[in-house]
């Protein structure tokens, strides 16, 4: 979708000329999508900036997003567009929620979700995504465990973990808690032969009344795999975009009316331009916050 040729063939020069690499999240406007050079899930785009050899990193998403790209690449210089592109689910839970949640429950790990700022991933004992967050909480040597700060991932776990005790934090993301059953009920009147995927940030009766419950990166997989040609889609609708990209065959459908994070439309070709000519919006961590972040994020993988 090359909306303003002008702008785009400006910021591929501009991307040339810095030696810049630009990622971009599932959730992002087509015209984003299109110019990146890499369009993945949040943890994708902190592997992706960590693999690459360029200094300069544009990411195209949320703050939090660009805290990890930072966090598992402190020595290269990362870039946010939309510098005021929050995420209203990380910012439910404060350092001091988790230091009083530990000081409660001092025999539990706290695992917490990605989606959560570069303060609190250094206040967690081991971080997870939504594709191996069940995996994460089983596999942690704890009987207990704070998950946070997402309630319905976190009702998802507990679904999934039998044995353990998982204490959740009331936190949602306001986009996924639009979904209804109703429109669930509905989607599947109208397509009976349709593949329902749901992402875990939904209400549990959502997830519970769903083919699968899967994190966008699944989503793509199973859309790959499957032999179904109709999908009805529970998240944000800018994935929707990539599915119809990378599969042309395949119907896609979101469940009941498109659901949008506006923090993640934010980010505009201009705002890119303009972070990219100018090189501003970095981010910058204090070295402890990154240490202690990067203990959390890299011990994720011990435990999947
Ligand atoms: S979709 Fe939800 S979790 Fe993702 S950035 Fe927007 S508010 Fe945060």
């Amino acid at each position: 979708m090359n909306s303003n040729p002008k702008i785009i063939s400006d910021i591929l020069d501009l991307k040339r000329k810095k030696g810049a690499l630009i990622l971009a999240h599932n959730y992002q406007i087509p015209q984003i999508q299109d110019i990146a050079d890499f369009v993945g899930d949040s943890l994708e785009l902190a592997k992706t900036s960590k693999a690459i050899d360029n200094e300069l990193v544009i990411v195209c998403g949320v703050k939090f997003m660009a805290e990890t790209a930072k966090i598992l690449s402190p020595q290269k210089r990362i870039l946010l567009p939309a510098p005021l592109a929050g995420c209203p689910l990380a910012d439910t839970i404060t350092a001091g929620d988790v230091l009083s949640l530990k000081k409660k429950y001092p025999d539990a790990w706290v695992v917490s979700y990605v989606n959560t700022s570069a303060e609190i991933k250094a206040l967690s004992d081991v971080c997870c995504t939504s594709s191996n967050a069940v995996t994460v909480v089983k596999n942690v040597p704890t009987d207990k465990v704070i998950f946070i700060p997402d309630k319905n991932l976190g009702w998802w776990v507990k679904k999934n973990v039998l044995g353990k005790s998982v204490i959740t934090w009331d936190g949602f993301c306001y986009v996924h808690e639009q979904f209804s059953l109703n429109e669930l009920k509905k989607s599947r009147k109208t397509f009976p032969d349709a593949e329902i995927l749901v992402h875990p940030e939904c209400k549990k009766e959502i997830l519970e009344a769903s083919d699968h419950v899967l994190s966008t990166s699944g989503m793509l997989r199973r859309v790959k795999e499957s032999t179904a040609t109709k999908f009805i889609i529970g998240t944000e609708e800018g994935l929707i975009y990539k599915l119809q990209k990378e599969n042309p065959g395949k119907e896609f459908y979101s469940l009941g009316c498109a659901k949008t994070c506006v923090n993640m439309k934010q980010t505009t070709l201009n705002e890119l331009y303009l972070s990219l000519k100018n090189e501003v919006h970095e981010i910058n961590l204090d070295a402890k916050i990154i240490e202690k972040a990067t203990f959390a994020l890299e011990r994720m993988v011990q435990y999947v």
